[in-house]
């Protein structure tokens, strides 16, 4: 009987020798080199610095793998270069913020980068959760996103990055900011000097990168971008609505208008204080500051005296109009025309108010006050400047319903100086601020002389508060059925 080999079909012999061949071939390289993708250029040596959004993604891209395969130590060393240059050069970094923006004031350009730098959550923030049964065990674990793309503001341009990227990389992503363009510059030396020292160390370069010429467009860009994973923007409501109409899941730190509240049963002198403090503070650029306060009649002359006497300038009426009509000003076109802080008193002097009210000033003025009307404008607008409106209110239900309509829902920030708790207690449930304090000034609700921690992102209208790293992370659960739980009877 005569066999006949089917040629089509190779035999088994033959494909062992085939096998064979391949897997030498790759052992020596030979195949690797000839038929395997080309290897994509590394983008480091940028060092965190891009002239669009395309680029910035794929480098992000490329330090979020590599940070990826250096575990919990890898995110350690990262932010801790970023606490050590922000705190070690908070000087000459706060000093450049300051020439830069031309807005608030030097001291605190220098202390915010230190704060940020010294009490921003790091890697230990991260916790795992367990759930253990009689069906075994679950595990969730927080795990990052990826690519995060950051819009920050002029009001706090590298604290603002400094925090976020501490926040951020700590829980295993990366960052891209489109920052204001206002504060471009101090942005990109900042993210230039963290990536450096990052890349020297653990040999990573663009965990936080920044768009060189930030521009409306960038932004919308980086929003759409099919490589940016989650948006974060701290800013005012026109970012903020951006961001809440993007398709992809958003943190939005929206604007705030924080009232005060000062009621009979106060401690005057205490309130006076924390007041000048908060409002004062780089020239009440923060989000949370101190910007109306509503007096009830029977303790607002007493307060007006304490202010003066703990070094503040009180306005006269007539002075007080001079301002308005200096820095409140229309803008936007039909529809969109509202009231605004003029560009030219944001964020500047005491004394440069008081001269534009027509005041008699000295040096080292820190904050202007008056009474005013509710209806004064100074009222209803974020102004972010250290001039702060007092209104006199007939009873505390008066004052806690006029704080309410002031802070216009934003749902961010308010304060109360009370003994009584039950007015403490009215004006928290109707405000339903994300930081309600008491007793103290604004900073003390992101823990600066109040317990707490710190972050300068406070996302209002999206609802993750105070943001830390677990903000920027994503559940994930692995489940393991019936083994491994230690707990039950013996026999298994
Ligand atoms: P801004 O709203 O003018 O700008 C903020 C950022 O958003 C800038 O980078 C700007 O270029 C960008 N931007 C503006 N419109 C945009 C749009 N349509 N699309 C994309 N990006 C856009 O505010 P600012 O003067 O830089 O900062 C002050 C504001 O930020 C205040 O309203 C303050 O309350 C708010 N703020 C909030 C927080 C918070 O944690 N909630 C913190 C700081 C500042």
């Amino acid at each position: 009987m005569t066999t006949v080999t089917d040629l089509s079909q190779p035999s088994e012999s033959s494909i062992r020798d085939i096998v064979r061949q391949v897997i030498s071939e790759l052992r020596s390289g030979a195949i690797g080199a000839e038929t395997a993708a080309p290897k994509r250029p590394s983008n480091a040596g940028k060092h965190g610095v891009f002239e669009n959004v395309n680029e910035a993604v794929a480098a992000s891209q490329e330090a979020f793998e590599q940070l990826e395969r250096l575990g919990l130590e890898g995110r350690r060393k990262a932010i801790g270069h970023i606490r050590r240059i922000s705190i070690e050069q908070c000087e000459e970094l706060g000093r450049k913020e300051f020439e830069e923006t031309q807005i608030g004031r030097l001291e605190h350009k220098i202390e915010k980068l230190k704060i940020l730098g010294e009490r921003t959550p790091g890697v230990e923030f991260l916790s795992s959760e367990v759930f253990s049964g009689d069906h075994g065990l679950a595990v969730i674990e927080h795990a990052p996103f990826g690519v995060i793309g950051a819009v920050t503001p002029i009001t706090h341009s590298l604290p603002t990055i400094t925090g976020n990227a501490v926040s951020m990389i700590a829980s295993g992503n990366t960052v891209i900011v489109n920052p204001h363009p206002g504060g471009k510059r101090i942005a990109a030396e900042g993210v230039r000097l963290f990536n450096q020292a990052i890349h020297r160390d653990i040999g990573i370069d663009n965990l936080v990168s920044v768009i060189a010429e930030p521009t409306l467009e960038t932004a919308a860009d980086l929003f759409a971008h099919r490589g940016v994973k989650l948006i974060c923007v701290t800013g005012g409501p026109a970012v903020a609505r951006a961001a809440l109409q993007s398709s992809k899941r958003a943190i939005v730190a929206g604007p705030g208008n924080p009232p005060v509240v000062v009621d009979e049963s106060a401690d005057l002198d205490r309130a006076a204080r924390s007041i000048i403090y908060g409002a004062s503070y780089d020239n009440n650029l923060l989000c949370i500051s101190e910007k109306q306060v509503f007096v009830v009649a029977s303790v607002f002359d007493q307060l007006m005296a304490a202010m003066e006497r703990f070094g503040a300038l009180r306005l006269t009426a007539a002075q007080v109009d001079a301002l308005t009509k200096r820095a409140i000003v229309e803008v936007g076109e039909a529809n969109h025309r509202h009231l605004a802080p003029c560009k030219e008193l944001l964020g500047k002097d005491a004394s440069l108010l008081a001269h534009a009210a027509g005041a008699t000033h000295r040096d080292g003025l820190e904050l202007v006050y008056g009474e005013t009307d509710v209806s004064n404008p100074f009222v209803a607008v974020e102004q972010m400047m250290p001039f702060v409106p007092f209104v006199r209110c007939r009873n505390v239900d008066e004052a806690i319903d006029r704080a309410h309509e002031s802070e216009h829902g934003f749902r961010h920030t308010a304060i109360i100086h009370s003994n009584n708790v039950r007015n403490m207690t009215r004006m928290g449930r109707l405000l339903d601020t994300t930081l309600f304090i008491k007793n103290g000034p604004c900073v003390a609700g992101l823990g600066l002389g109040g317990e707490g921690y710190l972050s300068f992102s406070i996302a209002t209208p999206t609802g993750e508060g105070v943001t830390t790293p677990l903000t920027f992370t994503r559940q994930r659960r692995c489940t393991l059925v019936e083994d491994l739980r230690i707990l039950g009877t013996a026999t298994v």
